[in-house]
C-alpha cells in the first residue's frame, strides 16, 4: 500500500486544518482495502473563536453520514473538547446519552451528528487522528494468535487492545489505558483495536495518514510473507444458472418480507472465496469489522443444491440465534444480505441496486480477506456474541430506520418496451419514480442516454428479432436477478390506408410489431416473471380496439388481438398469481408521433381549434402520457394486487367505449 499523498493536490484542500483534514479523509476513503461506503473516521482538533469572539478548542469529527471518500468541510461535526473530555472522565454512560451531549456540544447545531468515536477521538493526544478498518489489520487480528502476532509484529510502535464495543464502552477503555501511558514519550504511533481496525495521530495531517499506510503495509506484508505463493487462480466462471439465481432472489424477497435486488459476482475473488473447499465452515464464522455486520449481517447463506432449503436453514439458524442472545430486543427480518454460491460466486441482496452494491463491495472484501486468513492462521473473527450487541444496538438500530419510506415499486425489476419517447418513456419514469429497477428496449439506437436520465438502463433492441430479446431478457436477470414487471408498449401506428388501397407490407409489419413481437417477448419472459416477486404484467392497447375507424384497419387489428392475447395470458398466469391487465389509452398528443403541425391539420379537419381537438372526450379533458404512466405504475402497484384480466381506458370518456 503506497501514501496517495501529492502536495499539489493537497494545496487545493486549502491550508487550514480542517482543509488537510478533508484531503486525507479522502485519501483513506480512495483506498477500498482501508474503508468501505461509511466505514472508519477521522478527526482534527482547532483552536477557533466562538460567535462571541471567545476562545474554544473544537474537534472536527466526521459527521454520520458522510463517506471519507467524498467528505468535505461539511462533513465534519465540531464539537467542543471540554464537554467531550469531561464525558470521557465518566465512569459510564449510555451510548443515547453519549450522542445526545455530543449533539448539545456542537456549536453549529445544523452539522451532521459527530461520529460515536467522538470522545476517542478527542482524547487521543495529538491534533489529527485517523481511524480505519483496513482488511490487512482484520486479517492480521481476527486469528487465533491474532494478538501475539500483532505485538510481535508492531512491537513497541503500537498500543494493542482488545476488542470491546464500539461507542463510549471503547472511548472509556482507551482512556483507562491512557492514565498510565504517554503515547507522545513512549514514541507509540498508532493503536490496533482487535478484530475492529487502526488508529494512527499525529500533529500534521500527513504524517497522520502515512503512518497509518506504513502500519497497514507492515501488516499486509506479513501476511504476504506468511501465505507464501499465491493462491491457485481462481476457476473460470461458468454460465450462470439464471434462472435458478431468479429462484433464489424470490426465495430471499419472501423472508425479508420486500423485493430485494439481486447481483451474482462472479470476480476473481468471488469465484476463489466460493470455491474454498471449507467454505460451509469459514464463511459461517463472522464479519471483517463490526462495522460490515450492519450491512451484511453476521454471516451469509451458503447455498446446498436446494436454495429454498438453504434460505430456510440460514433463516432458522438467524431466529436461534437471535433467541440465544435477546434480551427484550424485535428481530430483524431473518434474510441473508449476501449468499456463498459455491463455484458459482457470491450474490448479494438490497431493496435498491445501491444496498446491493454496498454489500457486494463488502462481501468482495470480505471474501479476498478470509481466503488470505485462512492461508495465514485461521480465520477466528469476533464471536457470535460481540456481534449481536453491534447488530441489535440501540444506536445502529436508530440508522437504520433512519431511512427514507419505502418506494411503492422499491426493489423491484421492470422491463419496458418501447421507451425512448411518449407513453413508453411516461411508463419507464413513473416506475422509476417509483422505485423500480427498470430495463427499457427500444430499437431507438440513443435508449441507453434516454433511460440513463431516469436512473434506469437502456437496450438497443428490435424487439421482432428473437436472440437480442432473449439477450437483452437474461441481461436483466443477470444484473438485477430477476424481472417481476413487464409492460409491453412497443408499437407502431401505420399511414392510414384503406383495405383495398392498404400494401401488404404495411399490414404485415403492423401484425409483426403490434402483436407478434409482444406474444415473442411474452413467451421468453414469462419463466422469469414466475419467479419474481408480485408478478404484473401489462399491455398498452388503445381505445381504437373498440372504437376502430376506418383506415386504420391493420392497427385497430392488432390492437384488439393483443386485448385478446392479454385476456388469454391473464388466464393462464392466475394459477401463480402473475397479474396480467391492459390499458388502453386515447388520444395522447404530447408523443413524438404528433408535431404542432400535424395536430393543427388534425383540428381544422374536425372543425376544431387545437385545444378543443385535444380535450375532445366525454369530460373535455387533455390526456398526457404522464397520466398513462401513471396509470400503469398504479397498475404494477398494490392498488391492483386483485385485479387481472381487466381493460383499463385512459381517455377522459369515450361514448364509443362506454
Ligand atoms: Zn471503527
Amino acid at each position: 500500500m503506497h501514501s496517495l499523498w501529492n502536495d499539489t493536490e493537497a494545496a487545493t484542500f486549502g491550508t487550514d486544518p480542517l482543509g488537510q483534514r478533508v484531503y486525507t479523509s479522502r485519501l483513506l476513503g480512495r483506498n477500498p482495502e482501508l474503508v468501505l461506503h461509511g466505514g472508519g473516521n477521522t478527526s482534527v482538533k482547532v483552536a477557533e473563536k466562538d460567535y462571541f469572539g471567545d476562545d474554544v478548542e473544537i474537534c472536527y469529527v466526521k459527521g454520520s453520514g458522510w463517506d471519507l471518500a467524498t467528505i468535505e468541510r461539511a462533513g465534519f461535526s465540531p464539537v467542543r473538547m471540554d464537554a467531550l473530555l469531561k464525558m470521557s472522565r465518566l465512569p459510564s454512560m449510555s451510548d443515547e446519552d453519549m450522542v445526545l451531549q455530543q449533539r448539545a456540544a456542537m456549536t453549529n447545531p445544523n452539522a451532521p451528528a459527530a461520529s460515536i468515536e467522538a470522545i476517542l477521538h478527542a482524547i487521543l493526544p495529538f491534533k489529527f487522528v485517523d481511524h480505519s478498518h483496513a482488511n490487512a489489520i482484520s486479517a492480521l487480528t481476527c486469528s487465533k494468535d491474532g494478538e501475539a502476532r500483532t505485538r510481535e509484529l508492531f512491537g513497541k510502535r503500537v498500543l494493542v487492545l482488545p476488542y470491546v464495543m464500539p461507542g463510549f464502552v471503547l472511548a472509556r477503555q482507551v482512556f483507562e489505558v491512557l492514565q498510565g501511558t504517554d503515547l507522545r514519550k513512549e514514541g507509540i504511533e498508532g493503536i490496533v483495536l482487535l478484530k475492529h481496525g487502526l488508529f494512527t495521530f499525529a500533529d500534521d495531517a500527513k504524517s497522520s495518514y502515512e503512518k497509518h499506510i506504513e502500519l497497514v503495509t507492515l501488516a499486509e506484508e506479513f501476511l504476504a510473507r506468511k501465505a507464501g505463493t499465491s493462491p491457485a487462480a481462481a476457476p473460470e466462471a461458468g454460465k450462470p444458472d439464471l434462472m435458478a439465481l431468479a429462484r433464489l432472489r424470490q426465495i430471499v424477497s419472501k423472508t425479508r418480507g420486500f423485493p430485494q435486488i439481486a447481483r451474482l459476482s462472479t470476480s476473481d475473488a468471488a469465484l476463489a472465496y466460493s470455491s474454498l473447499p471449507n467454505i460451509a465452515d469459514c464463511g459461517a464464522r463472522g464479519p471483517l469489522t463490526p462495522d460490515h455486520s450492519i450491512r451484511t449481517k453476521r454471516i451469509p447463506a451458503v447455498l446446498g443444491d436446494d436454495h429454498g432449503v438453504s434460505i430456510q436453514k440460514f433463516a432458522d439458524d438467524y431466529a436461534a440465534y437471535f433467541n440465544r442472545h435477546a434480551s427484550g430486543q424485535t428481530m430483524l427480518d431473518p434474510a441473508p444480505r449476501f449468499a456463498i454460491w459455491p463455484g458459482q460466486g457470491v450474490v448479494s441482496f438490497g431493496d435498491t441496486l445501491k444496498d446491493a452494491r454496498i454489500v457486494a463491495d463488502i462481501a468482495e472484501s470480505t471474501a479476498a480477506t478470509v481466503a488470505l486468513a485462512e492461508r495465514t492462521g485461521g480465520w477466528n473473527p469476533l464471536t457470535e456474541k460481540e456481534i449481536f450487541d453491534i447488530e441489535y444496538w440501540d444506536l445502529e438500530q436508530a440508522k437504520l430506520r433512519k431511512g427514507p419510506a419505502r418506494k411503492v415499486h422499491q426493489g423491484k425489476v421492470a422491463l419496458v418496451t418501447g421507451c425512448a419517447a411518449g407513453i413508453g418513456f411516461a411508463i419507464a419514469e413513473s416506475l422509476a419514480e417509483q422505485g423500480a429497477q427498470v430495463v427499457g428496449l427500444d430499437i431507438d439506437k440513443d435508449i441507453p442516454s434516454i433511460m440513463a436520465k431516469i436512473g434506469a438502463i437502456g437496450i438497443v433492441v428490435n424487439l421482432t428479432e428473437d436472440q437480442p430479446v432473449q439477450d437483452a431478457i437474461d441481461f436483466t436477470v443477470r444484473e438485477f436477478g430477476g424481472i417481476d414487471i413487464v409492460v409491453s408498449n412497443a408499437g407502431i401506428f401505420p399511414k392510414n390506408d384503406n383495405l383495398d388501397a392498404m400494401a401488404q407490407g404495411d399490414w404485415d409489419r403492423t401484425i409483426s410489431i403490434n402483436l407478434t413481437s409482444h406474444q415473442k417477448l411474452m413467451n421468453k419472459v414469462i419463466p422469469y416473471v414466475k419467479q419474481g416477486v408480485d408478478g404484473s404484467i401489462i399491455f398498452v392497447g388503445s381505445r381504437n380496439f373498440k372504437a376502430p375507424g376506418p383506415g386504420a384497419s391493420a392497427y385497430s387489428c392488432s390492437k384488439a388481438a393483443l386485448t385478446q392475447l392479454c385476456r388469454v395470458a391473464a388466464l393462464e398466469l392466475a394459477p401463480w398469481k402473475i397479474r396480467v391487465n391492459i390499458v388502453h389509452p386515447d388520444a395522447v398528443f404530447d408523443t413524438k408521433l404528433w408535431t404542432p403541425e400535424a395536430l393543427a391539420k388534425s383540428a381544422a379537419r374536425y372543425n376544431m381549434t387545437v385545444e378543443e381537438y385535444k380535450t375532445k372526450n366525454l369530460m373535455k379533458v387533455e390526456i398526457r402520457s404522464k397520466d398513462i404512466g401513471n396509470m400503469v405504475s398504479a397498475m404494477a402497484g398494490p392498488l391492483f394486487a386483485k385485479v387481472t384480466g381487466a381493460q383499463i381506458p385512459v381517455d377522459g370518456g369515450n361514448d364509443r367505449v362506454i
